[in-house]
Order: structure tokens, then sequence, then C-alpha cells
């Protein structure tokens, strides 16, 4: 069973005025299968972990270990993550001028496996991810990022996830910007993969609303680049009723 590891992560973001501590001891340990929320306030450092995670040169660590299998991440390029079986979201977020998503995807596909798909085969994977995710077939045909409006954004990053079928995806702010029919058909998507492969997924979202539809195993809220509690799904219900604020006027937490 494969396991990512993250142990007293602390890391550091590049600014004008020098590096700026932002987490500040993380510790997180994802199974496979495992859903995992990451939930808090603006500004917590929420991205920062995924990005931490995904390898952004921007953010620098000071200390502490992120394993993949006993295997250092921190030590791999951002291509040996990927091949690795991790899934960045953020990795892709800009236009690629000429390539369309059919290319783009058999293309990560072929480096992440080291050989190409099948064509037949892959045109059927593609379509049938498509259709599940009710996307427009010319929709295959367009570049990359090229004017998606965020729900299309959002469908291409599921469609990746399901193609790509990594073992840990780390899904930033997925809920953003998404209306209701668009937030469900993307939770449908998340919840295939996690079904069909046994995905790790990392979560991060300020809002409770996605985890009505994508339930997580385990809620973690971060506050001040580091958590500041932990529990189950109840969690996650108890912060839709009260908000962030009980962390951030200093109450004590267990
Ligand atoms: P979250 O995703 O939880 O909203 P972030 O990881 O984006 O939090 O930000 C964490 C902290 O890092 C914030 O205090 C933010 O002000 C700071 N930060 C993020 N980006 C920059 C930047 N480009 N320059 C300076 N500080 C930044
Ligand atoms: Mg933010
Ligand atoms: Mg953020």
């Amino acid at each position: 069973m494969s396991v990512l590891e993250i142990r007293d992560l602390q890391v550091s973001i590049a600014t004008d005025s020098g590096p700026k501590p932002i987490l500040k001891g993380v510790d997180l340990t994802i199974n496979e299968g495992e859903i995992h929320a990451v939930m808090g306030p603006n500004g917590s450092g929420k991205s920062t972990l995924a990005y931490t995670i995904a390898g952004h040169p921007r953010y620098q660590v000071d200390g502490g270990t992120i394993t993949l299998d006993g295997e250092d991440v921190l030590a791999m390029s951002v291509d040996e993550r990927a091949r690795a079986g991790m899934f960045l979201a953020m990795q892709y977020p800009v236009e690629i001028p000429g390539v369309t998503v059919s290319n783009f995807l058999r293309t990560a596909k072929t480096a992440i496996d080291g050989e190409a798909p099948p064509i037949r085969s892959w045109i059927k994977d593609l379509r049938t991810h498509m259709t599940d995710l009710r996307m427009d077939p010319t929709f295959a045909e367009r570049n990359v990022n090229e004017g998606f409006s965020g729900g299309e954004k959002k469908r291409h990053e599921i469609m990746q996830l399901e193609l790509l079928k990594p073992k840990f995806a780390v899904l930033d702010e997925t809920d953003s910007g998404l209306d209701v029919d668009a937030l469900k058909v993307v939770s449908e998507g998340v919840n295939r993969a996690k079904a069909s492969t046994g995905l790790g997924i990392l979560l991060i979202t300020h809002y409770t609303r996605i985890l009505r539809y994508i339930h997580p195993d385990f809620v973690h809220v971060f506050v001040d680049g580091r958590i500041a509690e932990e529990g189950g799904p109840e969690l996650a219900e108890r912060l839709e009723e009260e908000g962030y604020d009980r962390y951030l006027n200093g109450t004590s937490v267990g």
C-alpha cells in the first residue's frame, strides 16, 4: 500500500524583502484510498503546502521531509514527482498555444507511463471520460486552457486525474468558482478516480460546500502554517456551522 508522508515540514516563500516563513511544522500522513481535507482561513498556508508538494521553485523548504513510499519527494524534479505517481493539479495552469487537449493528455500519459497508450483504447478512454464529465467532444480539439471557463479548467483537471491514474492527488480549491452543477460533475469524477484506482487525495478547500459531494475520511484545520486541529468528517460539519473564528481569536484548541 502506498503512503505519502509529510513530516515537520517548514517552508518559506521568496519575497522582495527576503524569505518569509509560511509553514511552521506540518505533519500529515495520507494512505492510498484516503481522502484528507485540508481546510482553513485565507492566508493560512494551504496553497503553500500544495505548491511545495508540487515542487514549485518559489517555495523553499527549510526543514522536514516529504516521502512517497519512503522515497524523498523533495529531491525529485517536478517530472519525477509526476512519474512517481503524484498528481499536482496546479502543474499546468497556463495556456499552451497550439497544443490540443487530446495531444496534451496523450503526451502526459506517455511521459508518466514510459510508453504511448495504444491509440484505439486511448481514444475510447478519452471519449468515456469526456462523456462522464459531460464535456462536448469538440473540447478535445481545443488548445489547452485557451479561453477555458472556470468549469472547463476544472473538468480538464479531473479528466487528467482519471486518465493519468496517479497514486496521490493534490487538489487546491477545486471548488472555487464552480456552480453547483459543475461542482457535482467534478466531485463525481474525483469519487470515480478514488473508487477505480484507490487514489489518495489531499483536498484543499476554504469552504465546506464540496465536502457534501466528496466525503473526506480525515479533516485537518490549517491555521497560521500549522495544523491546529484534526478529526473526522464531523469536524467539517462543525466548521460549516462555526467557521474559523474560534481558531483566529486565539481560543485554545485540542
Ligand atoms: P492559503 O492558500 O491558505 O490562502 P497561501 O499559502 O496562499 O495561503 O499563503 C500563505 C501566506 O503566504 C499568506 O500569509 C500570504 O500572505 C503569504 N504569501 C503568499 N504568496 C505571497 C507572495 N507572493 N508574497 C508574499 N507573501 C505571500
Ligand atoms: Mg488564499
Ligand atoms: Mg490557497
